[in-house]
């Protein structure tokens, strides 16, 4: 087990720390590429930049596809006032709150950037400012420029760059906690290409498309393009799920704790999954003894969404790993529940032949 930890590990800090924002997906597309090359029979893109790669089994039918999006939520340079500072625009779900005091990292074509969104000090604040949410459109990042034409000619910044969270890998407590940026959707990533590394060894008795899809987080842009392309038989959309179990989220809101092995949902306000699909993932974490989570979200959305509308429909689920602080500069996941959703992944993929897919198709 140890050796598989070892290689997860090595992939999902490469993927936590490459900087890839939402419609700037490329060092997360090389290192996919760079990845799978040498394992899959074919790997080329859509035409909005998701990598599709083939790794044929015995059989050329039924096709499945995995997809996992390569974009983090990020910024884009809006505009650069008189003084020099960075106006912005967000790129995915942000809070407000999650925006300010952070340290980022700008896009340029001459290469990056850092900088800080700072705010007005505590000190000189009234006290009824202090209480309140400081707003996004007030936010701005500090490049240290000292003016506009500084941090154009200097600095080489231009509206339309991207900015990425500076966030990077830790370990926590027992080496089993990974802390990092990113993991919505990189844990995604790591598990689709250790999946099909493995399939490559064992074998399998379909074709399988592992597909790396862009700009997830403004709507699910990559896996719909991609889904068109590959036209798969099966979806299995690989998300970092939502954790539930620190102050201040209840269980009613999402059921899913880190380290207690990868999760499915049942429910999220972008999908409902194929019933025996879902069954058939239920059954195998059963025969293999991985601890399967499950989660019922009123909210969320994800690839797989897109995926199932494809075509005359596509039986689709969505596999997670549990996460802390979604959509912020620093998340946390468990290596148990990243192997543990590999395992899950490889043996529902060996399961799923003519016959098998031909079943969950049928109503
Ligand atoms: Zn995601």
């Amino acid at each position: 087990m140890t050796a598989e930890h070892d290689d997860n590990r090595r992939i999902l800090e490469r993927l936590s720390n490459a900087l890839g924002p939402t419609g700037f997906e490329g060092p997360v597309r090389e290192i996919v590429r760079e990845e799978l090359e040498l394992v899959v029979d074919s790997i080329g893109n859509d035409g909005l930049g998701s990598v599709i790669s083939e790794l044929k089994g015995d059989s050329s039918s039924p096709r499945i596809m995995f997809a996992a999006h390569m974009d983090e939520l990020g910024l884009m340079v809006r505009r650069i006032t008189t003084e020099g500072y960075i106006k912005i625009q967000p790129l995915g779900g942000w809070l407000d709150q999650a925006l300010i005091n952070q340290r980022w990292i700008i896009l340029t074509r001459e290469g990056e950037v850092p900088g800080v969104s700072g705010i007005k000090t505590p000190h000189v604040m009234s006290q009824d400012a202090r209480s309140k949410i400081f707003k996004r459109d007030n936010i701005f990042i500090d490049v240290g420029a000292s003016s506009k034409e500084d941090a154009e000619d200097r600095l080489n910044i231009r509206p339309g760059d991207a900015i990425a969270p500076a966030s990077y890998f830790q370990e926590m407590e027992g080496n089993c906690l990974y802390m990092g940026k990113a993991w919505d959707d990189r844990a995604g990533v790591a598990v689709m290409l250790q999946t099909i590394k493995r399939l490559k060894q064992l074998g399998h008795p379909n074709t399988v498309y592992g597909v790396a899809t862009v700009q997830e987080e403004v709507g699910l842009r990559g896996a719909q393009t991609s889904a068109f392309a590959v036209s798969p038989d099966i979806g299995i959309s690989l998300e970092s799920g939502v954790a539930g179990d620190y102050p201040g989220i209840t269980a009613d809101e999402a059921q899913e704790l880190v380290g207690s092995g990868p999760g499915i949902f049942l429910h999220d306000s972008s999908m409902l999954p194929n019933n025996r699909l879902r069954d058939l993932v239920v059954d195998i974490a059963q025969d293999l003894n991985i601890p399967l989570q499950f989660n019922v979200l009123s909210g969320y959305g994800q690839d797989g969404a897109a995926i199932q509308k494809t075509g005359a429909g596509v039986p689709a689920i969505n596999v997670t790993v549990p996460t802390r602080y979604l959509h912020s500069h620093t998340g946390v996941i468990h290596r148990d529940d990243v192997e543990g959703a590999i395992q899950l992944m490889v043996e529902l993929v060996r399961r799923l032949d003519d016959m098998t897919v031909e079943k969950i198709k049928q109503f």
